[in-house]
């Protein structure tokens, strides 16, 4: 199932890097050999790239991080070309959304180019190490962390990047199997004023009960509604939301607009301007969770997916809030998210005209 899974293949041994079992063994969910990494401190700014094997950071156990959490991560794929090449797709994005995550968390912000050379360096090592078979993509997961060895809480003075990655399949031409979503009532992800937009593990580690609390209820995803009227829908795990409202000539394709609380996903972006190209109505507006379900049980919103880098586009089947519990459209993937996927797929592995300026 290609559901939002941004680590490793479950069930293998996340610590497999790629080579130590023989690059032509090399299998989804092994990390690449190589690592970049990126250095600032306050007296000389940046330092780097520096290309490495994969190998362990050594830390005191005073640096600032595992104190204070200053830390932001990113993830983008860099995807085969028809030429055998890999494209890293919309480094500037990823670029812009890791400098404005650092700055919600008043570290020192990586310049756009720095990012983008990192990234290049990066690729172009696992670029000659990597056997040239067409179903592998690469994940990659920049971070950066408050690397100062100091246990005042302030801005930290010393910072350090980090980029490591892994293979992903390529999910071309695979059907996708829908998933069903869980309503979280509990707590909220994020509010207003918080972090909710930023990139930072400290809005991932929260909602570790919530996914349990998911799993339990039978579901795979966690879908989180905003913290003042816990009624208008964000966004579902690590994926944005878009909805098929309507029939026919009427039919649109909506998604919620950026609150601030959740994060603006770069696959969001995409998804609206494919689904643009391919001809349908997209407009932002606010979806009340009660008017989900009505226009589900109606027939009048007929598909809900998931988008984001690693989930792509991930239909959901069915949706469970508290003891209620309803379908999406026929409870499997609809025409619109599969014709989105295909052509988002497309762009990723340069099967189309860059149009947009993505790869
Ligand atoms: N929301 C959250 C919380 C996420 O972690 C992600 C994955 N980065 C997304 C949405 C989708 O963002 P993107 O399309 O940029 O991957």
């Amino acid at each position: 199932m290609t559901v939002s899974t941004a680590g490793p293949a479950a069930g293998r041994d996340a610590a497999t890097v790629q080579g130590e079992a023989g690059i032509e063994n090399a299998q989804i969910g092994d990390f690449t050999a190589h690592m970049v990494t990126l250095r600032w401190t306050e007296e000389d700014g940046w330092s780097g790239p520096r290309l490495t094997g994969h190998r362990d950071l050594s830390l005191s156990p005073a640096t600032a991080v595992l104190h204070y959490g200053q830390s932001v991560i990113e993830g983008l794929k860099a995807h085969r070309q028809p030429d055998g090449s890999f494209a890293v797709f919309r480094p500037d994005a990823h670029a812009r959304r890791f400098r404005e995550s650092a700055r919600r968390l008043s570290m020192a912000e990586l310049p756009e180019e720095l990012f983008t050379e990192a990234l290049e360096v990066l690729v172009a090592a696992e670029q000659e190490s990597l056997p040239d078979r067409p179903g592998y993509s690469l994940y990659l997961r920049p971070f950066m962390f408050a690397s100062e060895t100091n246990l005042v809480p302030r801005p930290a003075r010393a910072y350090t990047v980090v980029v490591i990655s892994f293979l992903i399949g390529s999910y071309f031409g695979e059907d996708t199997e829908s998933l069903a979503a869980w309503v979280c009532r509990d707590f909220p992800r994020a509010f207003p004023g918080g972090t909710g937009s930023a990139k930072t593990p400290g809005n991932y580690a929260p909602t570790m009960p919530a996914q349990q609390a998911a799993a339990r209820a039978g579901c795979h995803q966690v879908v989180w509604l905003d913290a003042v009227e816990r009624r208008w829908v964000e966004e579902m795990g690590s994926a944005n939301l878009f909805f098929v409202r309507g029939h026919g000539s009427e039919q649109v394709v909506v998604t919620p607009p950026l609150t601030g609380s959740f994060l603006p996903g770069v696959t969001r972006d995409s998804v609206v301007a494919v689904a643009r190209e391919l001809g349908y109505e997209v407009r932002e507006e606010p979806v009340d969770v009660a008017d989900w379900r009505t226009g589900c049980e109606a027939g009048l919103i007929t598909e809900t997916f998931g988008c984001g880098t690693a989930a792509v586009v991930t239909p959901i089947g069915r949706v469970r809030d508290g003891d209620t519990e309803w379908r999406v459209g026929e409870g499997g993937p609809g025409p619109v998210a599969r014709a989105v996927k295909e052509r988002l797929l497309s762009h990723h592995h340069g099967l189309v005209p860059d149009v947009h300026g993505w790869r």
